[in-house]
This record gives structure tokens, sequence and C-alpha cells, in this order.
């Protein structure tokens, strides 16, 4: 274990922001319409069935980056939010954008959710999440929210076109709005969009029926350490290091264990086996610096501090642990 990952160890990020509040909710628009009934969306084209790329997430990570600033109020949130959303639609998923409002400092401010549902008639068993907005900043995070992003997209792609996955209808890959401070002046990590779905799925009684929800954040960095997350049920964490065996990583989760705030939370606190998957020490960690590391939500987030390789590996260990959650179902 090197001593960046060792002295990540006794991080407690604390939930702090009650400054948003949910006013508004409003019905999901439906980006693919789908017909009556329970038919299963059409299978992504063969040609995009090729084994997971490092390359095709460096590209999505990249083109998120390109869009600039996705804090609230910039343009490169909604340019963003397409990007995932005809990915998604491209590979075969039923994507909706979940639309909700919030209270800000006596402002309305406006979210969505881009959720991709393998079939919207059968309720999820697996739900893969991550947060695509941005930290309240002029420069665009990298590795925070599109590192994550990439490697769903490329596992969701995966997944519709895999024999023992495509003809699945209980999946979910849902990137989630405001994780981050609507304002710099915030303190805390909302997670708003995925407190809400998961509101939503306690209303619907729901829970249950979920096996898991893995969350995927910060794993782009060129030297991965996972932290094994304390917030998950032990025989979850377990699976995932027998799948990053199993998928020839078998050194990645070599980082301490770790608390961390992100959107593995609101599942977590309904119950449901939730599984937070990065590297949180990103940079060093200064005496009364940022203890996530210096490079974490500051203009030093980049892609120079990037590499494919740690996304191809975050990508077959994810892929590989949903293959084996639903194997054991
Ligand atoms: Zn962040």
């Amino acid at each position: 274990m090197s001593g960046k990952a060792r002295s990540v160890g006794g991080i407690r990020c604390q939930l702090i922001c009650a400054c948003a509040l949910l006013i508004n909710t409003a019905p999901d628009r439906l980006l693919t319409v789908p017909e009556k009934g329970t038919q299963a969306p059409p299978i992504a084209e063969p040609d995009s069935c090729a084994p997971l790329s490092g390359e095709r997430a460096w590209q999505t990570m990249d083109s998120l980056a390109r869009v600039g600033s996705r804090a609230v109020g910039k343009p490169g949130r909604s340019a963003a939010r397409a990007i995932i959303s005809e990915q998604l639609a491209q590979q075969g998923w039923r994507v909706t954008l979940d639309d909700f409002d919030v209270m800000h400092q006596d402002r309305v401010i406006a979210l969505q959710n881009v959720m991709a549902h393998s079939d919207h008639a059968e309720p999820t068993s697996i739900l893969l999440g991550g947060h695509y907005d941005g930290p309240p900043f002029d420069y665009p995070a990298v590795n925070d929210g599109p590192s994550g992003v990439a490697v769903l997209l490329e596992v969701a792609r995966r997944l519709r076109c895999s024999p023992a996955t495509r003809d699945r209808r209980d999946l979910a890959v849902v990137l989630f709005d405001g994780e981050e401070p609507i304002s710099a002046a915030d303190r805390g990590t909302p997670l708003l969009g995925s407190r809400r779905v998961a509101a939503k799925i306690r209303s619907e009684g729901l829970a249950a029926r979920l096996r898991a929800v893995l969350v995927v954040d910060l794993v782009a960095e060129r030297e991965l350490h996972l932290n094994s997350d304390e917030h998950a049920p032990k025989w979850l964490q377990r699976m995932a290091q027998l799948a990053a065996v199993e998928a020839g990583h078998h050194n990645v989760w070599d980082g301490p264990p770790a608390s961390i705030t992100n959107d593995h939370l609101p599942f977590s606190e309904l119950g449901v086996p939730a599984l937070l998957i990065g590297d949180f020490q990103y940079g060093p960690v200064q005496k009364g610096g940022n203890p996530l590391g210096a490079f974490h939500h500051s203009e030093q987030d980049r892609l120079d501090k990037l590499s494919p390789d740690s996304l191809l590996a975050t990508a077959e260990v994810v892929f590989t642990l949903v293959e084996n959650l639903l194997a054991s179902q």
C-alpha cells in the first residue's frame, strides 16, 4: 500500500449541506418512447459490442471535459447531459430525463437526473450510478464526475451486448445531478439527485427489489488505489474484491477503508446494499488542505493526472461484479 493510499484512512466526510430544499417534482421526460407492454428495447448494433475499452472511455471523459464547467448555470451542464443521453440511447437503453427543482437561497434551481433502464416496466435489481454535474467553479472537473460517467457508459454498452446480460430487464444506469454544492459558499455534498431517486424507490416500495447499487467516481487517476467502502456490506465488498481478481486487477482495491459522502449514501440509508467505487485521495494531502487531496475541487483536476488504463481497469472490475451479482441471484 502506498503512503498516498494510507493517509486516506481516517477520512470522515459529514453531510452538512441542507441548504437546498426539494420543492417540486416533474414527471420523467422520455427520450425514447417505450411501446406499451414489456418489449425489451433493441440490442445495440454488433459493431458497438467491442470489448471494454479504456480509449473509448477516455474519449467520453475528454468530451465531458471539453464542455467546460458543469456547475449550475453553466452551459456545460446541458451539453454533458446531451452527450450522456445520446450514448445511452444509442446503446439501446430507454433514457429519460428526470426533472426536479430545488430552492436555493431564494432561487429555484432546475436539476435533471439522466435515467437509463433496460426496461421501464421491470423493478430494478442492479443500479449503476455516478454524477455528471460539476463543482461550482468556472473550470471543468474531470476525474470528479466524468471519470465515473465514462466508466459507466462503457459498462452500460457491454451490458446491452453481452450474452449474459443483454436480455436482462432489471438494470438501470443513472447519472445524477446535484451531487456537488450549488454555490461555492455551500458546505458539504448535498447529493440532491441520488436522494431524489432513493426517495422515489422508497415511496414505490421497490427498495427490497434492489440487490445492489454501485456508484463510481474518481477512478481515472494514473496510480489507482480504490478505497474499500466502510458503508458497504462486507459481502458486497468481498464480491468486489473477487471481481477485481477475476478481471486481472489483483491490487486495485489496495486503498484503505474510507467513509465518503457520495451518491451511494441515500441508498445505504434505505438499507439497500450500496458500494462506492473510487480512489478518494486525489493528489497530495496537505496539512489544513482538502482531505480528498490537493487536486480535488481544484483546477489541477485535469487530464494530465489521469490514464485510460485506470478507466479500463475500473470498467472491467465493475462489469465483472455486475455479471457475478446477476449470476448469484
Ligand atoms: Zn466533487
